[in-house]
């Protein structure tokens, strides 16, 4: 593990630096960045930042040149990262489409299909969003039901995808369809490009607990997509899916951040009096906060390793997923102490709450992060069965044609 940049890394870090300074309002001490739940009222802003970055090259730099990237190592993309985090710039809300849509295109897309969308993908000119999920296919994607029945020139796609992030504001989708119901349940898939404003398709956004509307319910009823929209071939497109999930399980990785800090729940600790004085000055208080202080000590550690491993041209392995899969749930605990040290305060929300309800927006939006990308559960399978090396689950329905998997409706 080298915990120092190399010295083209150091070089990097300074031409971003600079780049940022000429282009952006440093944070103050103190100040996050803009954020918060009325995301969407961003969106224009967030697209004009992306837009500046394109022009400048600073967009996607991991992407090949030709598709207007710089053809960085993904190291350079954590350092632009950590630079960036620095400025008071809008938040970053294009991870699906360029993270992990455009390279499934790049990999499996036609030419035509290159040509039409990387560039405006990589300048947030146009919004992408991620047709997977189902209401009964989630960790099991392989068991989606939305069906794609080929007419003429077209497809015909009627069926339900659920907590599609940002459906409501992106111009494509990228959907999986099942079009060989007689074919093994992960073979009989195919993946296209979706207009979203196709007739036909109906957005109903989900509001979540924290009263953001993040995500939505995609209704398909007869929604034509023309063939020249398929990506990849005619019940492959379990290939491109995993392509999109490995794209995404890359980026996901560090859990997303923790939001809050160990500095923030010093400083309610400090401020907040209990029976009489400073909560610090209790050994439980303290006792809490050594125990997280610790685990998050490991987790940065476990994230050099994993920049170590980037930095070393290699891809990181099982610690993308111990990221999340601690991280998520200790964002939640600390967040559920610091209301509660808070006592009455702690059920306050909003910019008049205590550290303008930073604590409460974490732990109102953990129960997200530990399902998205991987639920907690899922995450343990993998490190169980992959670093472990413990034996696999049992996939009885794997061998099955889809149409004869039995299922609670008794379809
Ligand atoms: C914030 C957020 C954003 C999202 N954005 C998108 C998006 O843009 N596009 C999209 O397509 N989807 C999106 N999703 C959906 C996400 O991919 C699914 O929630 C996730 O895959 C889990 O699927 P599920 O919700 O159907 O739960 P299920 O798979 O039904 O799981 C239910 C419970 O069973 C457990 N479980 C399931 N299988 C196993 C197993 N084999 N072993 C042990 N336990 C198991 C799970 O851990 C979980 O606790 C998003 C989700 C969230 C929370």
């Amino acid at each position: 593990m080298d915990f120092n940049d190399t010295p083209e890394e150091a070089a990097f870090r300074k031409e971003a630096a600079e780049w940022l300074d000429a282009n952006a309002e440093r944070l103050p001490p103190g100040k996050r960045r803009q954020g918060g739940l009325d995301r969407d009222d961003l969106l224009p802003a967030a697209k004009a930042w992306q837009a500046k970055k394109a022009d400048s090259g600073w967009a996607c730099i991991t992407w090949p040149k030709e598709y207007g990237g710089r053809g960085a190592p993904s190291i350079h993309s954590v350092i632009f990262g950590q630079e960036e985090a620095k400025y008071d710039v809008p938040p970053y809300m294009f991870g699906i489409g360029q993270g992990m849509l455009g390279p499934t295109i790049m990999a499996h897309g036609t030419d035509e299909q290159k040509e039409r969308y990387i560039e405006p993908l990589l300048r947030a000119d146009e919004v992408w969003c991620q047709l997977f999920s189902e209401p009964a296919a989630g960790s099991d994607l392989a068991g989606l039901r939305t069906t794609a029945v080929k007419d003429g020139d077209d497809w015909i796609v009627n069926g339900q995808k659920i907590w599609t992030t940002g459906a409501h504001y992106s111009d494509f989708g990228m959907i999986v369809t099942r079009t060989d119901p007689t074919a093994k349940k992960h073979a009989g898939i195919t993946y296209f490009i979706v207009d979203m404003k196709s007739p036909g398709i109906e957005v109903k956004p989900i509001i979540q607990i924290n009263g953001a509307k993040d995500f939505n319910e995609v209704f398909f009823t007869d929604v034509r997509i023309p063939d020249s929209l398929r990506v990849g071939a005619v019940n492959d497109g379990w290939r491109g899916a995993i392509t999109t999930l490995m794209n995404e399980r890359a980026s996901i990785g560090s859990g997303g951040g923790m939001g809050v800090g160990i500095s923030d729940l010093l400083r309610i600790a400090r401020e907040t009096e209990w029976r009489g004085r400073p909560a610090i000055e209790e050994s439980a208080v303290r006792d809490r906060i050594a125990d997280f202080y610790w685990k998050l000590k490991g987790l940065e550690y476990t994230g050099y390793r994993a920049q170590t491993s980037l930095s070393r041209g290699q891809t990181p392995g099982p610690e993308n997923s111990i990221g999340k899969m601690v991280g998520a749930p200790l964002r939640q605990e600390m967040a559920a102490f610091a209301m509660e040290l808070l006592g009455v305060a702690g059920a306050a929300t909003g910019a008049d709450a205590p550290l303008s309800g930073a604590f409460q927006a974490s732990w109102l939006g953990s129960p997200g992060l530990r399902l998205a990308g991987g639920t907690d559960e899922i995450l343990r399978n993998i490190v169980a069965e992959r670093v472990l090396g413990l034996p696999g689950e049992i996939r009885v329905d794997k061998d099955q044609a889809f149409q004869d998997i039995p299922t609670g409706s008794g379809r």
